[in-house]
C-alpha cells in the first residue's frame, strides 16, 4: 500500500512527491492530464506508483488514507475534493497544500467534518527548491487529527539546526492564512529591496556594485534569502546580448493574489499593515505602462542628497522590522477574531529556513514572543534599532522624495512609525467632523463617554 498519495503534479506537486519519496514513503501519484503522471513514471522513481484511474490511486492508500491536494487554488480545489468524497471513507484525510484562500479552507473544513473527513489547509513555501529538497510547512486543521499526518510532513521539511520547520498552526483556515500573510511580508521585503536597487542606481552604483553591496549587507543583522537571490540576480548576465539580465527585464510585476488578500484581510481586521498593502499598490503602479510613459519626467525633482550605503542599510534593517511587526501583529489579531490560539514563537520558528522570508531576523522575533511581547517593536532589540535607525530612515524617504523617486514602502514605513511615535495624529479634527456633519458624536480629554455639540453653522 502507498503511504500518501498526491494529486497534481505540476511544478510543486512533482517535486514534493520526489521529496517524500526521498523520506521514503511509498507514494501514489495522480494528475488531471495523465502526461504529467507518465513523466514522473519514466523518471524510475523507486517509491512511486503513478495511477491514470482516480479510484485506483485512492484504492491504493493505507487506512486512514491521506490524500495530499498540489493543485491551483480556486475551483480547482473543489473540483478535485468532488471528486474525492464518493472514494474516501470516514477518518481519511484530505490535505490542500496549494496557495487557497483561508475562508474557502474554513468551508470546506466544515464540509468535511460533516462527512467524516478530516482537512488540513496546508501552508507549503520554499518555491520548486523548496518543494523538492525542504519547505517551510504551516497545516491548519483539527488538533487531535495532526499525529495522523505529522510524520510526513515534519520529514518532508526543513530544517532549521535539525529543528523541522513544520508546526502544527491551529485550527481550519489558520494554515493557510499564515501562508497568506507570508506571502504579504514576502511582497514587502521584496520591494524593499526593489526600492534599494532603486535608489542605489539612482547614486550611480552598477548592477554588480549594487549586488556586491548585497553581499556584504547580508553578512549583518539584515541577511536573508531575499537578499541573497536579489544579489545573485543582479550579477546574472543575458545569453543573447551579454548584457545584465535585469537590465532585459521589463518594468512590470505581476501577482497570484495572496497579496491583495492579505491586504482586502488586513483593512477588514482593522489592522494597519499598511508596508504590505504598499508592497502590493506598488506592483499595481508598476503595470501602468502607458500614464508613466505619458507622464514620464513631467513631474518637479531635483538630484537628492547621495546616501551613504551604510544609512540605507540601517534604513532597510529598520523599514524590514516594521513589515515583520505588521505580519506578526496581523497574526495576533486574527488569532484573536478567530479564536485560533496561534503560537507566534512557533511561526517565527517554521519561518527560519526553507521558505522565501527566512531571515536572521526571525531568530530576534521568536526571541521577542518568548518574553510575552505584544508588539514585536516594543522589545529592547527593536526598539533600539528604532532610536538609532530611525533618522537613517527619514533621511532614505526625503533624499527619495527629493529625487523624485517613488519608494512607497519605505515611506510607508516611516509614515507607520511616525503615527506610532506621536501623541498628536490630528484625529480629534475627523471626530469633530464627523460630529459637524453627522452627529456622530466624539470623546473629551477631561471626561469619559461620548457627547455630541451644537456646532455654531457661521
Ligand atoms: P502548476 O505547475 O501550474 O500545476 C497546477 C496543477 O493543478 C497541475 O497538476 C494541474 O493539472 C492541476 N489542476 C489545475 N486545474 C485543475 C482542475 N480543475 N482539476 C484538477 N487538477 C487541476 O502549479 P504549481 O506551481 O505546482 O502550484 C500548485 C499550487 O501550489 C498552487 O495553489 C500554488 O499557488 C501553490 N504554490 C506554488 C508555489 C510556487 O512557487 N510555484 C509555492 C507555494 C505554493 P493539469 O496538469 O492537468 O493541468
Amino acid at each position: 500500500m502507498n503511504d500518501i498519495g498526491v494529486i497534481g503534479l505540476g511544478v510543486m506537486g512533482k517535486n514534493i512527491a520526489i521529496n517524500m519519496m526521498n523520506n521514503s514513503f511509498k507514494v501514489a501519484g495522480y494528475n488531471r492530464s495523465y502526461e504529467k503522471t507518465e513523466e514522473l513514471i519514466k523518471e524510475n522513481h523507486e517509491n512511486f506508483t503513478g495511477y491514470k484511474m482516480l479510484k485506483d490511486f485512492v484504492n491504493s492508500l493505507s487506512i486512514p488514507r491521506k490524500v495530499f491536494l498540489m493543485v491551483s487554488a480556486g475551483k480547482a480545489v473543489d473540483a478535485v475534493i468532488d471528486e474525492l468524497i464518493p472514494l474516501l471513507s470516514e477518518n481519511d484525510i484530505i490535505m490542500d497544500a496549494g496557495n487557497s484562500y483561508f475562508k474557502d479552507t474554513n468551508s470546506r473544513e466544515e464540509k468535511l467534518k460533516d462527512l467524516g473527513i478530516n482537512y488540513f489547509g496546508v501552508g507549503v513555501s520554499g518555491g520548486e527548491e523548496g518543494a523538492l529538497k525542504g519547505p517551510s510547512i504551516m497545516p491548519g486543521g483539527e488538533k487531535e487529527a495532526y499525529p495522523l499526518i505529522s510524520d510526513i510532513l515534519e520529514a518532508i521539511s526543513a530544517k532549521y539546526d535539525g529543528e523541522s520547520c513544520c508546526k502544527y498552526i491551529g485550527p481550519k483556515g489558520s494554515g493557510h492564512y499564515v501562508k497568506m500573510v507570508h506571502n504579504g511580508i514576502e511582497y514587502a521585503d521584496m520591494q524593499l529591496l526593489a526600492e534599494v536597487y532603486l535608489i542605489l542606481k539612482n547614486n550611480g552604483y552598477s548592477n554588480i556594485e549594487i549586488s556586491e553591496i548585497l553581499d556584504k549587507w547580508n553578512k549583518t543583522e539584515v541577511e536573508s534569502y531575499l537578499v541573497f537571490i536579489t544579489s545573485k540576480v543582479l550579477k546574472e548576465k543575458d545569453d543573447k546580448t551579454n548584457n545584465d539580465l535585469i537590465d532585459m527585464i521589463v518594468d512590470v510585476a505581476g501577482n497570484k493574489g495572496t497579496g491583495r488578500w492579505t491586504s482586502i484581510e488586513a483593512l477588514s481586521q482593522e489592522y494597519n499593515a499598511s508596508l504590505l498593502t504598499a508592497a502590493y499598490q506598488a506592483r499595481i503602479m508598476s503595470n501602468e505602462i502607458e500614464l508613466r510613459k505619458d507622464l514620464s519626467n513631467k513631474i518637479s525633482k531635483e538630484q537628492g542628497e547621495k546616501l551613504d550605503v551604510e544609512v540605507l542599510r540601517k534604513a532597510y534593517s529598520l523599514a524590514k522590522s516594521v513589515a515583520f511587526a505588521q505580519g506578526f501583529g496581523l497574526y495576533k489579531d486574527a488569532s484573536e477574531k478567530y479564536n485560533w490560539d496561534l503560537d507566534l514563537k512557533e511561526i517565527a520558528s517554521i519561518f527560519r529556513a526553507g521558505c522565501i522570508i527566512q531571515a536572521r531576523l526571525l531568530q530576534e522575533i521568536m526571541k521577542a514572543y518568548e518574553d510575552g511581547t505584544k508588539n514585536i517593536l516594543t522589545l529592547p532589540v527593536f526598539k533600539n534599532q528604532l532610536v538609532e535607525n530611525s533618522k537613517d530612515l527619514r533621511k532614505v524617504v526625503l533624499s527619495g522624495v527629493q529625487s523624485g523617486l517613488a519608494l512607497p514602502v519605505f515611506t510607508s514605513a516611516l509614515t507607520y512609525l511616525d503615527s506610532l511615535s506621536s501623541e498628536l495624529l490630528g484625529a480629534n479634527i475627523i471626530q469633530a467632523q464627523r460630529d459637524y456633519f453627522g452627529a456622530h458624536t466624539y470623546q473629551r480629554v477631561d471626561r469619559d463617554g461620548f457627547e455630541h455639540h451644537n456646532w455654531s453653522e457661521e
